[in-house]
């Protein structure tokens, strides 16, 4: 006689999310939006548009309510070239500091439906969520403390890819990190990726897309290079739909699309089926 199983249970509920700035109108289908009431669906339209999530909503969303710890937030971005344009690069960080940002990538421990896990947020609102020398050293220390004590790492993309203010020293963190899921890799420790819009250059060509399962978020546009650039580059008519995520899971660029109110229940899932 087999016995029967029972499931095991798992607490969905993260934290409450916190306010974002939306429009009065839904972009996806012109309805007048109820900001309290998209707060509860994690900020999908009924229509399906997702809205972008800022750092601090995708760990309360991710993350079991009170878990939460954040590691090296303290390590901190410099502008080492000098940059001015647009703007002076230092000017920018403090102004981003100011606002309550504290850089594009955040990392840290938390439990998920129990479970004891590393997480990286991207937060696209710190200089276009972009891949810095601060990101890289976060995602990369994070990611070498999972590998030693064998958690399993969580992380969120949402960037414009390497960050130009830091030139050579940005694209140098694609190598970094990678070398770093390769050691996730080699630990045997489960890497789950969640694509949301838009993940693109350095982000979406290092790890951001070589995670054991690639989650993308539906609607996201996820690339290396934005289709206006190729279309003047190649002078090619780019097919309906192009970086969508549908479009990357057809061509098995990620493994699927998953809306976000299933998020946290699919991670948890995941998290109970791998060793
Ligand atoms: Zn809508």
């Amino acid at each position: 006689m087999v016995a029967s199983k029972k499931p095991t249970e798992v607490r969905i509920a993260g934290g409450k999310l916190p306010p974002i700035p939306l429009p009065t109108n839904c972009p996806g289908c012109g309805v007048g939006l109820d900001h309290e009431e998209l707060r509860r669906h994690t900020y999908v339209c009924e229509c399906g548009h997702h809205f972008r999530l800022g750092g601090d909503a995708w760990i309360a969303l991710i993350a079991d309510r009170g878990s939460w710890k954040e590691r090296y937030g303290d390590v901190r971005s410099h502008d080492l070239l000098n940059w001015k344009v647009p703007k002076p690069y230092q000017e920018t960080l403090e102004q981003l500091r100011d606002e309550g940002l504290n850089e594009a990538v955040r990392t840290g421990t938390c439990t998920l439906g129990g479970r004891a896990v590393w997480l990286a947020v991207f937060d696209f609102r710190f200089v276009g969520g972009t891949l810095s020398i601060v990101a890289g050293e976060r995602l990369a220390r994070g990611m070498e403390q999972a590998a030693a004590s064998g958690l399993p790492y969580v992380l969120v993309s949402a960037s414009g890819g390497a960050r130009m203010q830091e030139g050579v020293l940005a694209l140098m963190q694609m190598a970094k990190v990678n070398a770093a899921v390769g050691r996730l890799d080699a630990a045997r420790v489960p890497f789950f990726s969640v694509l949301t819009d838009p993940t693109f250059g350095g982000t979406a060509a290092s790890l951001a897309l070589l995670a054991d399962i690639n989650i993308a978020e539906p609607g996201a546009a996820i690339g290396f290079t934005g289709p206006r650039v190729i279309k003047q580059a190649t002078y090619a008519d780019l097919p309906a739909g192009f970086q969508s995520a549908d479009f990357q899971l057809a061509r098995g660029q990620v493994d699927m699309v998953v809306a976000r109110p299933e998020l946290r229940r699919l991670l948890a899932h995941l998290l109970e089926i791998y060793p």
